[in-house]
């Protein structure tokens, strides 16, 4: 690259986002002759969904910070198009790096991509098969016109194969999951959050829109979540999205058995995954934390994108019909955590990528 300064534009908006960023960040702050910029889109604004990652995470401070929140898909991607476009023609980027599958996501690869930025894809190659949920729309159409796809598994790198990404000009690198270098950097600064959490609890996070905007598959999974209550405590940290649909609801947030928390910072989260008996979720990166962390995941859920957890028993996705959720916390409850197979990367991918991305 001799004496020129690689400069690169991060687009986040999102709390996982944010966590992926945190280890990618400080790997590429490691080489002088790379600058970061980091725009923040908005969609996660409350200080607890997105400042509090900054600061314990030690995330740079963004160089652009918007406000674009709480509107629909088009809208939303739309807006943010429109303020990262601005961005891309004045600082000129040599790439735009995207992570993940949210509507930030789209919106920087497409806004790049038209001004002939090139892209760069962290978890690339991830599917779920199911099109009804708008973060399959966002990735397929990231890695579709990405020119460097990180992928975390050999799963996703097939994937991109299939589609016939590695036939064309595309580079796609296996990468590992940046999210295993986030619990491996982080789980030794872990943090009890200010809170009095029960000996033994069962982990569960639930904001997926198929399932908290439903009001009938979110009284299900409530029905189900109570129910299991009669036997393990739960601890909810609850996203800001499913406090809203359990409002719009009418369901009793604060006598119910379920023990609901605010949503917590990463080094709270490790924590909690850390003591907790299980994982029951719908969020995707959870599903490998819980591994990460050796516990066992029930996913709430119809399909996973991190099939290979499936594949080794150590994640069991249920759907969200009562019986079976009731039925699976039974038969995983005193199981002994057993994880030998080693999967998604040795924990270095943040590594991998900053490599990458200089010598490209
Ligand atoms: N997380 C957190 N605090 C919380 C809930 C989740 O730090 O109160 C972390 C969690 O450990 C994981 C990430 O947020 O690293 C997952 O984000 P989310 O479930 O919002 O999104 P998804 O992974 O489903 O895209």
């Amino acid at each position: 690259m001799n004496n020129h300064t690689l400069k690169i534009v991060t687009i986040l908006g999102a709390r996982p986002q944010f966590i992926k960023a945190a280890v990618v960040s400080r790997a590429l702050s490691k080489y002088p002759d790379i600058q970061e910029i980091i725009v923040h889109t908005g969609q996660h604004f409350d200080p607890n969904m997105s400042q509090l990652f900054f600061e314990e995470m030690q995330l740079p401070k963004p160089s652009y910070h918007f406000d674009i929140h709480g509107l629909p898909h088009g809208a939303l991607t739309g807006r943010m198009m429109e303020k990262i476009e601005e961005v891309l023609m004045d600082e000129k980027p040599d790439w735009v790096l995207v992570y993940g599958d949210t509507d930030s996501t789209l919106a920087g690869a497409l806004a790049a991509k038209k001004l002939h930025i090139r892209v760069a894809h962290v978890e690339a190659g991830l599917r779920s098969y199911n099109e009804a949920m708008p973060e399959e729309i966002n990735r397929i159409l990231t890695d579709r016109i990405s020119d460097l796809l990180f992928c975390p598994s050999e799963t996703a790198m097939n994937q991109l194969c299939k589609e016939g990404r590695l036939a064309n000009d595309a580079k796609v690198v296996m990468s590992g999951d940046v999210m295993k270098d986030a619990a491996r950097q982080f789980a030794p600064l872990m943090r009890k959050p200010a809170t009095t959490l029960p000996d033994r609890y069962i982990l569960c996070t639930l904001h997926r829109t198929e399932n908290v905007d439903n009001p009938q598959v979110l009284n299900q999974l409530l029905y189900a979540l109570e129910q299991t209550c009669n036997s393990s405590p739960i601890v909810c940290p609850l996203h800001p999205h499913t406090r809203k649909s359990l409002e719009t609801i009418g369901y009793p947030i604060d006598c119910s058995p379920i023990q609901f928390i605010e949503p917590v910072g990463y080094l709270e989260m490790l924590y909690l995954l850390n003591h907790c008996t299980l994982v029951m979720t719908d969020s995707g990166g959870l599903q490998k934390e819980a591994y990460y962390m050796r516990k066992y995941c029930i996913t709430l859920r119809n399909e996973t994108e991190w099939t290979e957890l499936v594949g080794c028993g150590y994640n069991h996705v249920v759907g969200t019909e009562p019986a079976a959720i009731l039925q699976t916390v039974q038969n995983l409850m005193d199981v002994p955590p057993v994880f030998p197979i080693p999967l998604y990367g040795d924990g270095h991918a943040a590594e991998v990528i900053a490599e990458t991305m200089k010598g490209r």
